[in-house]
């Protein structure tokens, strides 16, 4: 029996599985994917937001602002990767201006701590590849950039040191409480009982809500959002984030670094009826390219090296629906938690602990609690010295499996296991970086497979590259492996 049972490990089940292991109770978190932050915490734009721009007086707007201030003590307490680049939202006319001035009072009464207006001049000295025909910018030196699924996976990994059970691959598809208690089928067998219940499903959490409820208060709209990728190698090409003014669909086609080196350009905003399987479109895509254009010139188009898809969990209430049910009592729900969602993710969960569960007044703290997570170091990012001592006590950090990004052997052999280890190919890209590079796992990812496939007593036959439909074999063929 659970005290607290949080059905969902994207960056909302797992920052609040991390702030509910500050207290001396049971908690699991149920994930149906094979591994954290697998659906909308993998696919973003990754910006961690000043919060100049919700609705002021908004959850969105609150829990931004202070979100954007929690990641800094994130970054020394769980090690999260932070690149402090500042933003500029572009104007190019007379009536955007008169947007742009709108907008910094925004950022006034949401109280973002800095912002300047500027203009092309100044502007165009810290990025000389501003399109010209930019006229005044909203600087924004809070906004950062974060690696969004490491988030997940450094507040997961630290709530299971103090104490948090995590179960993959565990789809909840039933739901009914009875004399105050909740029963939780997952993969239509087992059942698990506890006295909490938190729905943090992402875009499924109408449809969680809708296995207990009669009258389900949001409605999930899914808005997908197309990026392209460039290589590493255009690492310099802006180092603010560009943005477009934003419309009633949302922050618009952005120019954003990301923290090991690419750019992303994206994302648009569609309404899709499908809200579970993100797909990219030669029309969404032309979109991106389009409106990229009018942030910045000569963007190196030729270094496009992959594109992907996310869908926004976009709900028909205005804002986060953070609720305790209207329904049960003891059942909670986070609806609608789209951007800024990656941006609001620790103060969502202290939100939600403190204010909406008041866990604080029930429960004693947890005497253990640490709140320190140590990452591992990547080898490639040591100096020569260090990488020397490393490899003398294991050589096996002396065996470069992915020649991109310079991944070594031992590090990928530490991916597979821990708490939070993978036996997937693109488990061990997240953890690891390894295929992620220029030549998107062209030369690495069969290595990786025999690794998996020997480190885990597994027939290639059996490896996947992500979920279990993804084999990368459908047979043997006369080659032995
Ligand atoms: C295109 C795009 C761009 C964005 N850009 C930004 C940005 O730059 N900055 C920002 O702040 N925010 C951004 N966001 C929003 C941000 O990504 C989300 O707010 C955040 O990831 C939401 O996290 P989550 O944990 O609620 O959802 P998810 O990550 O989707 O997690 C929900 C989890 O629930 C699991 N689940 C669902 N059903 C079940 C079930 N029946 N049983 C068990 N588990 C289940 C899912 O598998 C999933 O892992 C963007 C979103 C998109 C799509």
């Amino acid at each position: 029996m659970y005290d607290y049972i949080i059905i969902g490990a994207g960056v909302i089940g797992s920052c609040i599985a991390r702030e509910l292991s500050r207290f001396n109770v049971k908690v699991l978190v149920l994930e149906k994917e094979n591994d954290v932050a697998n659906v909308q915490s993998l696919a973003n734009s990754a910006i961690v937001h000043s919060g100049h721009n919700p609705e002021p007086n908004s959850l969105k707007a609150k829990l931004s602002v202070w979100g954007n201030k929690l990641y800094e003590d994130m970054e020394k307490e769980l090690e999260i990767p932070l690149l402090r680049t500042g933003a500029f939202v572009v104007a190019h006319n007379k009536a955007e201006e008169e947007q742009l001035f709108e907008l910094a009072k925004t950022a006034k009464i949401n109280q973002v701590p800095e912002f300047s207006i500027l203009d092309y001049k100044e502007a165009s000295l810290i990025e000389p590849n501003l399109s010209k025909s930019v006229t005044k910018v909203l600087s924004l030196p809070t906004t950062k950039v974060t690696y969004p699924w490491e988030v997940a996976f450094a507040a997961m990994e630290n709530a299971i040191i103090n104490g948090v059970e995590f179960k993959k691959n565990s789809l909840v598809t039933a739901i009914r409480k009875e004399n105050d208690k909740f029963y939780v089928t997952v993969n239509n067998s087992d059942i698990l009982e506890s006295v909490h219940l938190i729905n943090a499903a992402g875009v499924a959490s109408d449809d969680i809500a809708s296995l207990i409820e009669k009258n389900v208060q949001f409605k999930i709209k899914g808005r997908k959002g197309e990026y392209f990728v460039l290589d590493k190698r255009v690492k310099g090409f802006v180092k603010n984030i560009l943005y477009p003014l934003p419309t009633e669909l949302g922050k618009g086609v952005l120019i954003t670094p990301q923290v090991h080196g690419e750019i992303l350009l994206g994302p648009n905003s569609l309404e899709v009826e499908d809200k579970y399987h993100p797909t990219t479109s030669y029309e969404g895509l032309t979109y991106v390219k389009d409106h990229a254009s009018m942030l910045a010139d000569n963007i190196p188009f030729n270094q496009i090296i992959r594109s992907f898809a996310g869908i926004r969990s976009t709900s028909d209430y205005d804002d986060f629906y953070i609720k305790e049910s209207l329904e049960f009592a003891n059942l909670y729900h986070l609806g609608g938690i789209d951007s800024p969602g990656l941006t609001a993710c620790f103060a969502i969960a202290k939100y939600l602990v403190n204010d909406v569960m008041n866990v604080n007044k029930k429960y004693a703290l947890n005497p253990g609690f640490n709140p320190y997570r140590k990452k591992r170091k990547m080898f490639h990012r040591l100096s020569q010295e260090e990488k020397q001592d490393l490899i003398k006590d294991e050589p096996l950090y002396g065996n470069i499996i992915c020649k991109c990004e310079k991944i070594t052997e031992k590090e990928i052999l530490d991916a597979m296991h821990g708490p939070l280890g993978s036996n997937t190919i693109k488990g061990i890209k997240k953890r690891t970086r390894a295929g992620a590079g220029l030549c998107q796992g062209g030369y690495c990812e069969e290595k990786i497979m025999k690794m998996i496939a020997k480190e885990f007593n597994m027939s290639p036959l059996d490896v996947a590259y992500d979920k279990e439909e993804t084999k990368l074999f459908v047979s043997e063929t006369k080659v032995k492996l």
